[in-house]
């Protein structure tokens, strides 16, 4: 029986609750797309430093039994890396209350495990893809993997998870010519298209504003090519949606440098490495990982979750005098 019926989700000096929760399992990856990291990737976080799947699921039954989390992003780095995934989702899809789990991934190697993730309890997905040719997915990611991106958003959508989504990251000069083409390939075959604002968060510490696409240009780009209707959207979700006129098909924004969400934030993070941190842009970090090694109980975890969201600060600053960037680039955060 659940003894934890109606735990009260954490909430922080601005009122924002969280019940989000975003994991991350590895922060190695298998491409190396030049928003994120450089060529020849980073210095991986030692195996011993990374939370086992028996500390992941100790840390997940904490956060729905204790805090109310009710969804969980499952992210990295590349989370299809983590040896026996499925088995990973299969023991979270088992937890008490059960949380809705989904997944973000670059969608090389979904082909191959899709069936199993479904069946192990995965609900959705979302799969990065920035390009619709071979040519510039090869410059962008620096590997020619395209038709392995493609198979594995095929594959999850005969495998039942959805929504399945594309994120893609358009870039000046790289890819703003496409934001018109990935979503009619969306539209067309049944994937919602989102398009992110390019953030601070590369690891190589050469994200431009001035190469960045904003929501307003992508808005434009798409309305070249398309009538869009307001979607009606969940509160909270970072994405504003649109409806492509006369179809069923869905497009979204994500802005979050020009049109920032942070006030209606519900998210958490937590690292593949065990530190728990309360925001994208966090400067500071909470040593789960230590306290779960050191044998702390499930309450001094609560304590120190429910401690860490207390600290939580307004929103992130970017482009003002006070924007720091956090120490840990987007791949070793968990997007
Ligand atoms: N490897 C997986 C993938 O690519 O989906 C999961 C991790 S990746 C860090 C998660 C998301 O972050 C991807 O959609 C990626 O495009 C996005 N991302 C990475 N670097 C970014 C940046 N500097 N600004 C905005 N989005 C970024
Ligand atoms: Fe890997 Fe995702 Fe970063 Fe691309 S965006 S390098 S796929 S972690």
């Amino acid at each position: 029986m659940n003894s934890f019926p109606h735990p009260t989700p954490p909430a922080d000096r601005f009122g924002r609750v969280h019940t989000d929760l975003r994991v991350s399992l590895t922060d190695r990856c298998n491409l190396r797309c030049a928003y994120c990291m450089p060529a020849e990737g980073l210095d991986w976080l030692p195996r011993p430093e990374l939370l086992t799947d028996d500390e992941v699921v100790r840390l997940v039954r904490v956060a729905v039994r204790r805090l109310g989390t009710t969804a969980v992003r499952l992210t990295g780095g590349e989370p299809l890396l983590r040896r026996g995934l499925p088995g990973l989702v299969a023991r979270l899809h088992a937890l008490d209350p059960a949380p809705e789990l989904s997944l973000t991934t670059n969608g090389i190697g979904l082909a191959r495990s899709a069936d199993a993730l479904r069946e192990a309890g995965l609900s959705r997905v979302n799969v990065s893809l920035d390009t619709l040719r071979p040519e510039r997915f090869a410059e962008i990611t620096r590997r020619d993997r395209l038709a392995d991106v493609l198979d594995g958003l095929r594959a999850a959508r005969a495998a039942g998870l959805a929504p399945v989504k594309i994120n893609a990251v358009p870039v000046r000069g790289v890819n703003d010519d496409e934001i018109a083409d990935l979503a009619a390939f969306g539209a067309e075959h049944g994937y919602v298209t989102r398009f992110i604002e390019s953030m601070p968060l590369d690891a190589q510490g050469a994200w431009d504003r001035d190469r960045m696409v904003t929501a307003e240009e992508i808005l434009r780009r798409l309305g070249e090519r398309f009538d869009l209707v307001p979607a009606d959207r969940r509160d909270n979700a970072p994405a504003e949606e649109w409806r492509i006129a006369g179809t069923d098909a869905v497009v979204g924004v994500i802005a979050s440098v020009t049109r920032p969400f942070c006030g209606g934030c519900d998210r958490v993070r937590l690292t593949a490495d065990g530190q728990l941190r309360n925001c994208l842009f966090a400067t500071e970090e909470s040593d789960l990982r230590a306290l779960l090694r050191g044998g702390a109980d499930d309450a001094a975890l609560e304590a120190a979750w429910r401690s860490s969201i207390r600290g939580k600060g307004p929103g992130h600053a970017i482009g003002g005098p006070e924007f720091r960037r956090p120490e840990r680039p987007m791949s070793a955060i968990g997007g």
